[in-house]
Order: C-alpha cells, then sequence, then structure tokens
C-alpha cells in the first residue's frame, strides 16, 4: 500500500481524477499534511466522508520512529526504526541562520568510500519518498520547531536512488507542501555522472554538492571507488555543463584526510582543476571512527590547504564542525545499534 507522505502533489492529483474527484482535492490534503500538520484523515473536514474512508482505505499514513536521539550542544542526532526493522539516521543542526537537518537516502550506502562509517554498511534498500519526507516531520514535531535548510548527505549515496529523491525534493519544496525554498535545499553525490546531468534538466534549482576528495585519479580510486567508472576529467566536465545549464554555483566537499590528500602538492592540483569554475572548495575536517584507519588532518595543515586554495584564487571555506562528540559523523550512530 502506498504511503501518503510519499506522494508528490501531481501524484496526489493524479490519484484524485483516478477516483472521479476533482484534481484540486490534493492541495488541500497537501495543506492538511504539510502546513496545518494534521496528520488524522477523519479531520479533513473539507473532504467528504466518503472521499476520507477512500483515502483510509488507499494509503498508509505509518511514520518512521525515533529509536534514539543524542543531543551535543547545537547538534541532535536522530536514529529512526522503519516499519523493516532496518535503521538509518538524522542530523539536525541548529544554526544562527535556521535549522537544518542532514537526511539518509539509503538504508546503507555501496559506493565504499574507504573513509566513510556508512559505506562499512552495504546498502540494504533504497529509502521510499516518505520515508524521507518523515525523518523532516517527525523531527519538527519532536522539537516543536520548522527546519529552514535541507540537506541529502547522511546515510546513502542520493543519485543511486534518483528518481525517490527528485519526488522527495519535489514534495518539500512544493509551496502547498513544506516550501522549503530550492536553495536552501542541497543534494551531495560522490559523483554518478548521469545524475548530474539528470539534474540540470530539473526546473527546481536546488544546490548541488559533489564529494571530490582527492585531485588525482590514482589517489581518488583508492578513496572512492565509484572514481573507477566515473573518473575525474569526464565528471569535471559534467560539473561544467551543470554550471553553464543553471548558472548555480556548485560546492566541491573535500574532506581533510592526514597525510593522505592535505599536501600542498594536492591543494594545487585541486586548485588546478577547477580554476575559473563557479565552485566554492569546502574542506571537511575528518571526523574520526573507531573502525577505519584514517586520521583528521591538524588545523595548521588544513590552514596551510586552504591559504594554498586562496592564493590560486579559489573560493575555499572551511566547515565549522558539529557533532563530533554524538557521532554525527553519518553512519555511527546506526554502527553502533547494528553491533
Ligand atoms: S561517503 Fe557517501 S557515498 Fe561514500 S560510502 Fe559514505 S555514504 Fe556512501
Amino acid at each position: 500500500m502506498r504511503n501518503l507522505f510519499g506522494m508528490t502533489l501531481n501524484d496526489l492529483e493524479a490519484y484524485f481524477l483516478s477516483i472521479g474527484e476533482k484534481k484540486f482535492k490534493a492541495i488541500q490534503v497537501f495543506e492538511w499534511l504539510y502546513k496545518k500538520r494534521v496528520w488524522d484523515i477523519e479531520e479533513f473536514s473539507n473532504i467528504k466522508k466518503e472521499v476520507r474512508e477512500q483515502i483510509k482505505h488507499d494509503f498508509d499514513m505509518t511514520m518512521i520512529a525515533i529509536k534514539k536521539k543524542q543531543i551535543d550542544h547545537l547538534t541532535y542526532k536522530y536514529l529512526f526504526k522503519l516499519a523493516d526493522e532496518e535503521y538509518i539516521e538524522a542530523v539536525v543542526m541548529m544554526h544562527d541562520y535556521g535549522i537544518s537537518i542532514c537526511i539518509s537516502s539509503q538504508v546503507g550506502c555501496n559506493m565504499g568510500c574507504a573513509f566513510c562509517e556508512s559505506g562499512r554498511l552495504k546498502k540494504v534498500r533504497n529509502l521510499d519518498v516518505h520515508e524521507m519526507v518523515e525523518q523532516i516531520l517527525v523531527i519538527e514535531q519532536d522539537l516543536d520547531k520548522r527546519i529552514s535548510h535541507v540537506v541529502v548527505m547522511g546515510i546513502g549515496e542520493p543519485f543511486d536512488n534518483y528518481d525517490n529523491v527528485i519526488s522527495f525534493i519535489k514534495i518539500i519544496n512544493d509551496p502547498h507542501g513544506l516550501s522549503i525554498g530550492a536553495r536552501h535545499i542541497t543534494v551531495s553525490t560522490c559523483g554518478l555522472i548521469p545524475q548530474i546531468y539528470e539534474l540540470s534538466k530539473l526546473p527546481i534549482k536546488i544546490n548541488l554538492a559533489i564529494s571530490f576528495h582527492a585531485p588525482t585519479d590514482e589517489l581518488r580510486s583508492k578513496l572512492m571507488p565509484v572514481n573507477k567508472v566515473y573518473s575525474i576529467t569526464p565528471l569535471i566536465k559534467a560539473i561544467a555543463d551543470y554550471l553553464q545549464v543553471t548558472s548555480r554555483r556548485v560546492t566541491i566537499e573535500y574532506v581533510m584526510l592526514n597525510n593522505v590528500n592535505d599536501s600542498i602538492t594536492c591543494a594545487k592540483a585541486l586548485a588546478h582543476l577547477f580554476k575559473g569554475m563557479n565552485i566554492y572548495i569546502n574542506l571537511i575536517p575528518y571526523n574520526e571512527t573507531n573502525h577505519l584507519e584514517f586520521k583528521r588532518s591538524s588545523k595548521t595543515k588544513i590552514n596551510a590547504f586552504y591559504n594554498e586554495l586562496k592564493k590560486q584564487g579559489i573560493n575555499v571555506t572551511i566547515r565549522k564542525e558539529f557533532g563530533s562528540n554524538i557521532q554525527a559523523a553519518c553512519g555511527q550512530l546506526r554502527g553502533s545499534m547494528k553491533k
């Protein structure tokens, strides 16, 4: 049975037409669910009783459940239990400009990045659309606050679950839905090239982030097996094409791993790759885990890398740290549940 929280406005319009109702009912249902936050169909007072019965018959409204919550100052980490007993995570961060959430898109991940805790837990399945939407709804209800920014950068490779992620974006961006602006939505990929081209055609101009992490194919293939299929040259070409089609800036994520990818030679090579492109590079201090051998680069090395990129004319930031005390690196809380 379909879950009501997984339906885009277009899906619901098609549903209402299929049961002989006017399609504007879809807007009414969306507004109950996402504007008024009323989740008992019996209370949908502008929908007649027979139609309410039909909706109840045709749709499930079961939501994912919070299993565990950890709080560290301005970071909240949630572990969710899904209907099939699988676990996923979401992280909420309180900023001065609003509240952001980092959601998961899959149970586990098959991309196998060497430094990633989630990658140790192989993909079990894609998340359904409703399971992504509900990460936001359930947390907003728990915190009694509205989330303003959404990042799809938790467990999973979003472009390996492309269609569901796009439906999720349509629901949260819809003015009758959660109404989160496209500029407040970011999707991060390890570099699945066909989907980058596909995304450039999406009318909703969300932000794109690319997990890059190494400036040469040799090193990137060691850290990120996806590079053996989608290597640096065609990836840069896809990013350039995306920039040209969308006129949006792309973020390049670069995790700083001690003595692996943090030399000045790496910084120079990275700057060379992106020279003249409308990107900015986000340097991420690595969250060390118990299971993986990688260590975080020192502050001195991160600063030197940053300065070199600046010198080369690249826009660069160092990510502010959140939540390293509460296992906020993706997959760490779920990993501890699985043991
Ligand atoms: S970094 Fe992202 S794409 Fe790579 S294994 Fe981890 S979750 Fe998957």
